[in-house]
């Protein structure tokens, strides 16, 4: 017998109606590129998208038009993620770190046709513009001035764009199949990849994000995602709020600790998310504030693993949780993230606080495994290692121009090296290219990383796998002194003896002024490679 329920598509523009008719007055506080704050709220954000929507038919451009923005979090970005779905179209935000000849290989692969940009990077678009030959108009992410139409002929101003415009009186239908937005890859292989997000995967991972064993967003939340527009739609933040009618409050460009914590104390931010190096930025300048946090209750982080030491610190230092979550571009990001278990509340705090260090368990919506080097599955037993990988509403299949691309037999394959326990907490080892292979055994990085991290006289460190006569492959722990601190190199190996193996323990310490990253953030080991190959056989 058929079902007789109402069919409804998964559309973006229902996410932004229903904060618009329900929480219509609900905040949105929003740091403006050239200083200051402003303030707007979900129904202004509906109403300004809805005219964005009006606008760009207007301007001609065709369905399915993909427009993209090199912009911070604000309210304009914000409006532009729901006039651009909303009304249509496919939004592309694009990484204003990757390099310039990437922007430009990005947004012809895209076949941008409109490009919005916040002021901050008028210099980086006037100077590619010969590049962008699909791009037919550029917009300015605020009002009219005549320094910057000079510099870029034709350029068009968002202010002026929308209060031009008659709102949309509805979002148009929207098969919900469609895409709707899309990122890439950040590219430390090659050329960054398009993911293509469709308006159902999206609205679906919404409801995933808003499960309470994932980030479990609230109408009484004030969110402040650190974690930019520009990378996976900031984990998707723009949406699960919207879904709930959670408060915003949208950084803009100032993403040092200090602003933080003034944005934190000033607008009562209740959960925060970002990756690991934001926040080490934000716990140093709390200390020198003064500041407890007061507000925050929770904060989710990923991108990279999260070192249990600063678990440790949110939690006893700010009475903050962290929800030590896991994901990727290619899976809208959300895969897993960390939450006890019933059965979890009465163990000690020892061994409850080791339980929350890993990237925790899938919600409804992902599927997952591991598998050896032959693609075989192994066992979820929290020993066997193996390569993630992932199936699921919200989880490409295959990048763009490239049906089935990453994919092996119908699964994603993450890269990602992990080991699964029985509970179905998943734990990163590594990536499978920065996994250290001495004499034959395995190390993890990302074990060491975590140790070396919980020094106190270490700002920041990385450990690769560096040639060794002997064992193929030792770990080099590459160091980032903290401020005023000198440690001696055989007092960072011995921090290590008795937390791992004695054959775990890195080889050698090499000192560095910062560490390389990406334009996500993550460190580039493979430079650090490069640079410190010889390092154990001279
Ligand atoms: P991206 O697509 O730029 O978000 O990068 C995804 C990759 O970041 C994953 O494949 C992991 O290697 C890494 N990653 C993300 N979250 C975590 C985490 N919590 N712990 C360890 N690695 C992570």
């Amino acid at each position: 017998m058929l079902g007789q329920m109402m069919t409804r598509p998964l559309a973006i523009g229902d996410l932004i109606d229903h904060a618009a008719d329900w929480h219509g007055r609900t905040g949105i506080v929003s740091v403006e590129t050239t200083g200051g704050l402003s303030r707007t709220t979900w129904a202004e954000v509906r109403q300004n998208a809805r005219r964005l929507g009006a606008a760009l038919a207007a301007l001609g451009i065709e369905d399915d038009a993909r427009c993209a923005t090199i912009a911070w979090n604000n309210r304009r970005h914000l409006e532009i993620y729901y006039g651009t779905s909303g009304a249509g179209f496919v939004l592309h935000t694009i990484n204003p770190r990757l390099f310039p000849d990437q922007i430009a290989h990005v947004a012809a692969d895209a076949d941008d046709r409109v490009l919005f940009f916040d002021r901050t990077f008028l210099p980086l678009v006037a100077g590619l513009r010969g590049r962008l030959p699909s791009v037919r108009y550029f917009v300015l992410m605020g009002p009219a001035e005549d320094e910057a139409a000079g510099m870029l002929p034709g350029l068009l101003f968002y202010d002026d764009l929308i209060a031009a415009a008659a709102p949309l009186p509805a979002w148009p239908a929207i098969n919900e199949l469609r895409a709707s937005s899309m990122c890439y890859t950040s590219g430390t292989t090659g050329m960054p990849k398009g993911v293509v997000y469709s308006h159902r995967s999206t609205v679906l991972h919404a409801f995933g994000a808003n499960l309470g064993d994932t980030l479990g967003l609230r109408a009484a939340d004030v969110v402040l995602p650190v974690v930019p527009m520009f990378h996976v739609n900031a984990w998707g933040v723009p949406y699960a709020a919207a879904m709930v009618g959670a408060a915003l409050v949208l950084p803009g460009p100032g993403l040092d600790g200090a602003s933080l914590v003034r944005l934190i104390d000033d607008h009562r931010v209740t959960c925060a998310l970002g990756v690991p190096t934001i926040w080490k930025g934000l716990l140093d300048a709390a200390k020198v504030a003064g500041s407890t946090l007061d507000s925050l209750k929770r904060t989710i982080i990923g991108g990279s693993a999260c070192p249990p030491s600063m678990i440790a610190t949110f939690r006893d230092s700010f009475g903050v949780e962290v929800i030590h979550a896991w994901g990727m571009t290619e899976m809208s990001p959300l895969g897993t993230a960390n939450h006890p278990l019933a059965k979890h509340r009465d163990l000690p705090a020892e061994a409850q606080a080791r339980l929350r260090e890993t990237q925790g368990r899938p919600p409804f919506g992902v599927t997952l495994r591991i598998v050896d080097h032959e693609g075989r599955p192994l066992p979820h037993d929290g020993t066997a290692q193996g390569e993630l990988q992932v199936r699921g509403h919200w989880v490409m299949d295959g990048y763009l121009g490239r049906p089935g691309s990453g994919l092996a037999d119908g699964w994603f394959a993450t890269g990602d090296i992990c080991t699964i326990d029985p509970d179905g907490y998943v734990s990163v080892k590594d990536r499978a290219k920065d996994l250290i292979k001495s004499g034959g055994e395995w190390i993890s990085s990302v074990e060491l990383e975590n140790i070396a991290l919980a020094h106190p006289d270490l700002a920041d460190a990385a450990v690769v796998g560096v040639p060794h006569p002997k064992w193929d492959e030792r770990p080099l722990l590459v160091a980032v002194k903290a401020p005023g601190r000198d440690p001696a190199p055989e007092a960072l190996l011995a921090f290590f003896r008795g937390k791992v193996a004695p054959w775990q323990v890195p080889d050698a310490v090499v000192f560095a002024d910062a560490l390389p990253r990406n334009a996500t953030g993550k460190v580039l080991k493979r430079t650090l490679r490069d640079t410190y190959r010889d390092a154990l056989t001279t």
